[in-house]
């Protein structure tokens, strides 16, 4: 049987509204998809735009004077009518120590996500898995503590069982020289020895169930795994790092942190005929103001976010 669930409104999202609001329950039977903010970061606007210059990004985004952006590491929460909660991403989080943290422009000291699930009412042992679409520590940051001198990282949601693709884990496992300031290198052995550990190499997870449809890009980092919900108004994906917020709607809009931009767009582009053809929605994790897009396609064949 398929997993039920409602989501947030309609369209954007703003990010206050949605964290001083929590919806009403659809119908009763069914379940709640929340967004929760995570903390929230600034970094280089040059480099999260990739080979688009300065001209023109920042026209989509205002830079600071040290040249960054705002960005957020926000997750989805799915409450299901069953009482499971699945956590799709945990965001930064707070587990990098004072220098660590103005290094990567990390805006709060405390563990931001924490709070928005304790504000729906949900504490870190009342969820049930946490979907990982990769391992980069602006993505999974979030399920270490908050950091404090001399104490060792544990991981906060002592129930869950962590969901990830299999090429996503052996990344983590063994990075490449390019991107292994991105992963926390303590991490994964924390996960493997909790012995809560899905790693999944299909479009269907045993420990999600049939109500999630996982897809695959590789163009960020091998075996980026995004997370599809069946929302009563149609799919809704969340779209990891193939589409961090608005601007990379545009297929040929990439990141400097991609591994292979070309693999990227061409994924970026299939990815977006095949949720807009079945009428489907965008979470976008990064984005600073907007959590939840429709996708629009002009009559020249491309693609930008319906706000
Ligand atoms: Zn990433």
């Amino acid at each position: 049987m398929g997993t039920l669930m409602r989501s947030v409104g309609e369209g954007r999202i703003q990010a206050h509204e949605v964290a001083a609001c929590r919806p009403e329950p659809f119908g009763g039977a069914l379940m709640d998809v929340m967004v929760v903010e995570g903390n929230s970061q600034r970094l280089d606007g040059g480099a999260m735009f990739g080979n688009a210059p300065k001209a023109m990004w920042s026209r989509w985004v205002e830079p600071d004077a040290d040249n960054r952006i705002p960005l957020a590491t926000r997750a989805l929460l799915v409450r299901e009518d069953s009482g499971r909660n699945i956590l799709l991403e945990a965001g930064i989080g707070a587990f990098f120590g004072p220098d660590l943290r103005h290094r990567y422009g990390v805006v709060e000291d405390h563990h931001v996500l924490l709070d928005s699930l304790g504000a729906h009412g949900v504490g870190p042992g009342d969820i049930d898995a946490v979907v990982l679409s990769h391992l980069h520590f602006d993505h999974a940051g979030g399920l270490l503590g908050t950091w404090a001198s001399g104490t060792d990282q544990a991981l906060v949601f002592n129930r869950a069982t962590y969901v990830v693709s299999e090429a996503a884990w052996a990344r983590a496992r063994a990075p490449h020289l390019r991107d292994r300031a991105s992963f926390i290198k303590g991490l994964p052995g924390l996960i493997e020895g909790s012995g809560r550990l899905d790693v999944v190499d299909g479009d269907r997870s045993a420990t999600l169930g049939p109500g999630y449809r996982l897809h695959f890009s590789n163009g960020h980092t091998p075996g980026m795994m995004l997370a599809e919900v069946e929302a009563p108004q149609g799919p809704l994906v969340f779209a990891g790092d193939l589409i961090p917020g608005v601007p990379w709607v545009r297929p040929a809009v990439t990141m400097g942190y991609d591994r292979y931009p070309e693999l990227l767009i061409d994924e970026k582009q299939a990815f977006l005929e095949d949720v807009h053809s079945r009428g489907g929605r965008l979470f976008l994790t990064h984005d600073p103001a907007t959590a939840i897009v429709g996708i629009e396609r002009d009559e020249r064949g491309g693609f930008s976010a319906l706000v």
